[in-house]
């Protein structure tokens, strides 16, 4: 299981995803995309989430 938060992130948004790694990466990333205007990468994404372990 793997959780992102976007206010972890520097955003002012309550939007949390959380779940499978690769359903969490895609669903923040597409989150991230829509929403703020920034679109990263999926080893961005990866990197977020193995950092918070
Ligand atoms: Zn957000």
């Amino acid at each position: 299981m793997a959780k992102l938060k976007c206010d972890d992130y520097g955003f002012e948004c309550d939007f949390v995803v959380e779940g499978q790694i690769e359903q969490v990466i895609e669903e923040f990333g597409k989150h991230t995309e829509e929403i703020h205007g920034i679109d990263y990468s999926k080893e961005a994404l990866m990197q977020f989430i193995l950092r918070k372990k």
